[in-house]
C-alpha cells in the first residue's frame, strides 16, 4: 500500500512499520474508550463557550489596562464552568505552570504560614518556588515553612505520616496529579478526592490545591469535581491545545483566585487589568481543540509503552494501565538510549527536524536535561516532544502530538533509530 511507501520515503523501515501495525491491532478498544472520553470532555467545553456566550467580540485584542476586556473575562467564565470552579484566573500574563503555581501558593499562604506536599517531592521547577533549594525569592524567604510526606513504597498515600504532618500552621496542601520527573504513579482524579477527603477531615479550613499540569481532559472530571480549592497549569501544555502562545491558569474558590489575582496584578486592582494583548482567539481556540488534542496525546503514550514494553523497557505507566495524564515514562537504563529516542522524536517534528538534539544544564534542574521537540510554540509539551534528565535511569518522558498520526510517527522513528544504534533486540522475535 502506498502508506507504507511514504513512511519508508520519511525512514522508518518497513520492519519497524509493520511491527507498530501488530502492536496497534491489539489497541483497538483502548483507543475506543478514548474516543469517548474527548467526546464528553468536547461537549463540556462546547457547552461552557454556549452558556457563557462567546462570541466574536470576545477575539478582539485589547491593549493598555485592559479595563472591560470582554474577551478575557469571558475566557476565564468558560474556564470556570468547564472545571465546575467558582472562578478562574487565565491570563497571557501568568507565563507558564511553573508561574502558576508559584501564584497561586505566594497569593494564598503568609508569613507564618506552612506548605504540606502529602506526595514527595514536587515537580523540580517548584523545589525553587518553595525554597527546598535556596532561591532568590521563595516561599522560605518569606517565611513560608513546608512539609512533605513522602509515598509509600508502592506508591500509596502514607496517611498516618500525613496526619503528622498537619499542625495548626498548615494552610495549604499542595497535590501533584502528574508523575513530573518521577517514576511514580499519576494519581486518578478518584485517587486525589480520596486524599482531598482524609485531609478535610482533620482540617477542615486547609486549601487544598492541584496542580494538574498534563492531566486536563484525560478523564471525564477533574480535581475541582472532588473537592480541589484551587487547580492550577499551563497554557503551553493540554488546555491550550497547542494554540496558546504563553499563559497558565488557576481555577478553584472565589477567594483562592481573588489572593491570587490581587498578587498577580497589585493590591486594589486584582482582576480588573491585564490587556488580553490579541491572544484571546488562541486561547478560545486553543480550548476548544484541546479534548481532541489530549486524545491524540493518548494514543501515542500508550501506544509508545505497549512497544517499549514488547522490546524489554520498564515502562510508567505499563501497557495496560489506565491513564491519568498525557506522560510516558520509559527507562532505558543507558544514556545511548535515551539519547537516540529523543533523536527519533526530533526527526519526526514538522518544525527543526534536522536539528540533534544535545543534553545541556537547563535552568531550574538539577541535572542535566536532554529535550526533543520541534514545535509551532518554543517549549509546548502538548506538541510532540520527549525529554529526560540524564541521570539514572536514563527514563524518556515522552509527551504531547497535536495528532495522533504524527505522535505515531514520533515512535516509530524513535524505533528506527534505536534499531539502527542496534540497541534493541530483533523486532521479528517480539
Ligand atoms: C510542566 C509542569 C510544571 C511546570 O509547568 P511549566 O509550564 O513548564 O512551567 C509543573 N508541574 C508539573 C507536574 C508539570 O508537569
Amino acid at each position: 500500500m502506498e502508506l507504507t511507501n511514504q513512511y519508508a520515503e520519511m525512514g522508518i523501515s518497513n520492519e519497524v512499520y509493520e511491527f507498530g501495525e501488530k502492536v496497534l491491532e491489539s489497541l483497538k478498544d483502548r483507543f475506543h474508550e478514548l474516543d469517548q472520553v474527548a467526546e464528553y470532555n468536547q461537549m463540556k467545553v462546547i457547552h461552557a463557550m454556549q452558556k457563557n456566550r462567546v462570541s466574536a467580540e470576545c477575539f478582539n485584542q485589547a491593549t493598555g489596562y485592559g479595563y472591560d476586556d470582554v474577551g478575557r473575562d469571558t475566557l476565564e467564565k468558560v474556564y470556570a464552568a468547564t472545571f465546575h470552579a467558582e472562578d478562574a484566573l487565565v491570563r497571557p500574563q501568568i507565563t507558564c505552570g511553573t508561574h502558576a503555581l508559584a501564584l497561586a501558593l505566594m497569593s494564598n499562604l503568609r508569613p507564618g504560614d506552612e506548605l504540606l506536599s502529602p506526595v514527595g517531592k514536587p515537580y523540580d521547577t517548584l523545589e525553587e518556588v518553595i525554597g527546598i533549594r535556596p532561591s532568590k525569592g521563595s516561599l522560605a524567604e518569606y517565611g513560608i515553612t513546608y512539609s512533605q510526606v513522602d509515598l509509600l513504597p508502592d506508591g500509596t498515600f502514607d496517611y498516618d505520616g500525613i496526619r503528622k504532618a498537619i499542625n495548626e500552621k498548615t494552610k495549604l496542601v499542595t497535590i501533584q496529579r502528574s508523575k513530573g520527573y518521577a517514576t511514580r504513579p499519576t494519581f486518578s482524579v478518584k485517587q486525589i478526592g480520596e486524599l482531598i477527603h482524609f485531609i478535610k477531615e482533620i482540617k477542615s479550613d486547609i486549601i487544598c490545591m492541584v496542580d494538574n499540569c498534563y492531566g486536563e481532559f484525560v478523564e471525564t472530571i477533574e480535581p475541582m469535581d472532588v473537592g480541589a480549592d484551587m487547580m492550577v497549569g499551563s497554557l503551553i501544555k493540554n488546555p491550550g491545545g497547542g494554540l496558546a502562545p504563553i499563559g497558565g491558569y488557576i481555577v478553584g474558590k472565589k477567594e483562592c483566585i481573588e489572593n491570587a489575582a490581587y498578587r498577580l496584578t497589585s493590591p486594589g486592582l486584582g482582576k480588573e487589568v491585564g490587556a488580553s494583548l490579541g491572544v484571546m482567539r488562541d486561547f478560545y481556540q486553543g480550548f476548544f481543540l484541546s479534548p481532541t488534542v489530549v486524545n491524540g496525546a493518548l494514543k501515542g503514550a500508550i501506544f509508545a509503552a505497549n512497544i517499549y514494553e514488547r522490546l524489554g523497557f520498564s515502562c510508567v505507566p505499563n501497557s495496560t494501565e489506565s491513564r491519568h495524564d498525557i506522560i510516558q515514562a520509559i527507562s532505558f537504563e543507558t544514556p545511548e538510549g535515551l539519547i537516540k529516542f529523543c533523536e527519533g522524536i526530533q526527526a519526526a517534528a514538522p518544525v527543526d527536524s534536522y536539528v540533534t538534539p544535545e543534553p545541556w544544564d537547563m535552568p531550574g534542574y538539577d541535572s542535566q536535561v536532554i529535550m526533543a521537540a520541534g514545535a509551532f510554540i518554543q517549549g509546548s509539551s502538548i506538541e510532540l516532544s520527549a525529554d529526560g534528565p540524564l541521570r539514572p535511569p536514563y527514563a524518556a518522558y515522552f509527551q504531547g502530538g497535536l495528532t495522533w498520526y504524527h505522535a505515531k510517527l514520533g515512535i516509530l522513528m524513535s524505533l528506527q533509530k534505536l534499531v539502527d544504534a542496534n540497541l534493541v533486540k530483533d523486532l521479528r522475535l517480539c
